[in-house]
């Protein structure tokens, strides 16, 4: 039996068009022999509907909390009375989504309430998105000669309690999936699950960060020891930089593991930066494929990338950066300066990205965020501190820049135009960075992505299709 994981993102369930296709998909694969488990993410822009209906209810505004509400709740009845044609199965559909949003409602009623919102109540709230996308899509499915069942992921992903980027618990995931949903691919169903929630032990739902239906899917493919974990999106695969920035990106045919770990951390949008490790622990290739172009092959990700004759892979931009420079008025580079200044960042749970530091100063980027005032007061007791927002950071990654020479002075002949703020290479020997301002980053990736992909290695790039990339609406 040859398992699969089939994760849909946002835009390929946005409607019933979408739906539909994304049932085709499935039950092409079906018909190919393999068994799916389907994983799916709120239909497209409703993640984003739920946080602004949570943060109107928060500030007391609960009639503009439940006019979001309501819109969605049309968008979902509509969806599923166009998907099911089966009156029956239509009508008790409908019910089921009335009674979610009814839920929600009181949810809601109660924060405009009582005007706290918690990252408990937040992650309750936008877990409807999943919840509500995948017991439809089951339905859809099972309309269409699917044998689907779907299957509530909040009973499988047990997670911790760091509510909004709750960590799995592999061990317990591991067991539950192979107690509940193995059985039913051993019957011949297909699984349906919602992607990005999950729950802690205590069973309060949780879910996995922003993009986590990614995740979703990686984590269940390694606790079911999958052949491939497919991520079927909106664009043809992973691509030389986002499409949307660089309208000449070509496919990266395929990538290695280390690669593509290093460009969702650095902001390609893609794939969840924590994607890759289940699929690495278990050596399982991920597949980045097009739902709106089923045909294309993608890119495949695997453990070792063959060799590129072109330095990078890709460019990958992280937007909505802040850096922070902190000045010791005396010599205070002295041993735990730095630990003093960490510690800091520890205690406001704030990771730091970019690092660089002279004999009195120390700079850092971090994402934009409403604790930096707090930070900065913390670390006005060491030193004198400044912060500036609208930073980006722009990152080339590709193995075979390990050990080249000339390769910095390349990249920044290629951006001279553009002021840089800080560099960094070397903290992993496939990527080099830089700081520079937000509004300058769309053009540095574009003069970057002119530089270095005007010859490209066909073994590794797409070049084909350099006139025929899919213009997508977005998300
Ligand atoms: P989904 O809803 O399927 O999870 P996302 O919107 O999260 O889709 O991710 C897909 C988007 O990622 C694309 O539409 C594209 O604009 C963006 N993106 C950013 N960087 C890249 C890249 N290097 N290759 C492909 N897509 C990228
Ligand atoms: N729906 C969630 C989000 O928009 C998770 C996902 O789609 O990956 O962040
Ligand atoms: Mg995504």
């Amino acid at each position: 039996m040859s398992l699969v994981v089939m994760k849909f993102g946002g835009t390929s369930v946005e409607d019933q068009t979408a739906i539909d296709r994304t049932a085709s998909i499935v039950a092409g694969r079906v018909a190919m022999g393999k068994s799916p488990v389907v994983i799916v993410s709120a239909m497209a822009k409703v993640t984003d509907q739920l946080l602004r209906a949570a943060s109107a209810a928060c500030l007391g505004d609960r009639t503009g909390a439940l006019a979001i509400s309501s819109r969605l709740r049309s968008r979902h009845r509509d969806t599923a009375a166009a998907l099911l044609k089966n009156q029956k199965e239509a009508v008790a559909l409908i019910t089921w989504i009335d009674q979610k949003f009814d839920q929600l409602d009181e949810v809601l009623r109660g924060l405009a309430a009582i005007l706290e919102l918690t990252p408990r109540l937040s992650d309750l709230i936008v877990s409807y998105g999943e919840r509500l996308s995948s017991r439809m899509i089951a339905a859809a499915f099972c309309e269409r000669g699917i044998n689907a069942e779907h299957v509530d992921s909040r009973e499988i992903v047990i997670t911790d309690s760091q509510f909004q980027r709750a960590i799995p618990l592999d061990a317990v995931i591991e067991k539950r999936a192979n107690e509940s949903v193995r059985p039913l691919i051993n019957q011949g169903k297909v699984p349906v699950m919602g992607g990005f929630i999950g729950s802690n032990e205590a069973g309060i739902t949780t879910t996995l960060g922003r993009g986590g239906s990614d995740f979703t899917g990686a984590l269940i493919g390694g606790a079911l020891a999958a052949e491939a974990i497919e991520i079927w999106t909106d664009v043809d695969g992973i691509m030389t930089s986002d499409p949307r920035v660089c309208p000449d990106a070509l496919r990266v045919k395929v990538i290695s593991f280390e690669e593509a770990a290093e460009l969702a951390y650095f902001g390609a949008k893609v794939l969840h930066p924590a994607t890759i490790l289940p699929a690495v622990k278990k050596n399982i290739p991920v597949l980045v494929l097009n739902s709106r172009n089923p045909s294309n092959e993608g890119t495949r990700i695997i453990s070792l990338a063959p060799h590129c004759s072109s330095p990078f892979k890709s460019i990958a931009v992280k937007k909505k950066l802040s850096i922070i420079d902190v000045v010791a008025s005396r010599m205070l580079m002295t041993h735990g300066y730095l630990k003093a200044i960490f510690a800091i960042f520890d205690r406001h749970q704030c990771p730091v990205d970019m690092v660089s530091t002279s004999e009195v100063s120390v700079s850092l980027t971090v994402d934009s965020n409403d604790k930096l005032p707090a930070i900065a007061a913390d670390l006005s007791k060491l030193a004198d501190v400044k912060y500036e927002g609208k930073k980006a950071l722009v990152c080339l990654v590709g193995e075979d820049i390990r050990g080249q020479n000339g390769m910095a002075a390349q990249v920044f002949t290629a951006v001279r135009h553009i002021t840089v703020r800080m560099i960094s290479q070397g903290a992993s020997e496939i990527n080099m960075s830089f700081m520079i301002e937000e509004d300058d980053a769309d053009e540095a990736v574009r003069s970057l992505h002119a530089a270095f992909f005007q010859n490209p290695d066909p073994a590794i790039f797409d070049v084909e299709a350099r006139k025929q990339i899919p213009v997508t609406s977005g998300q």
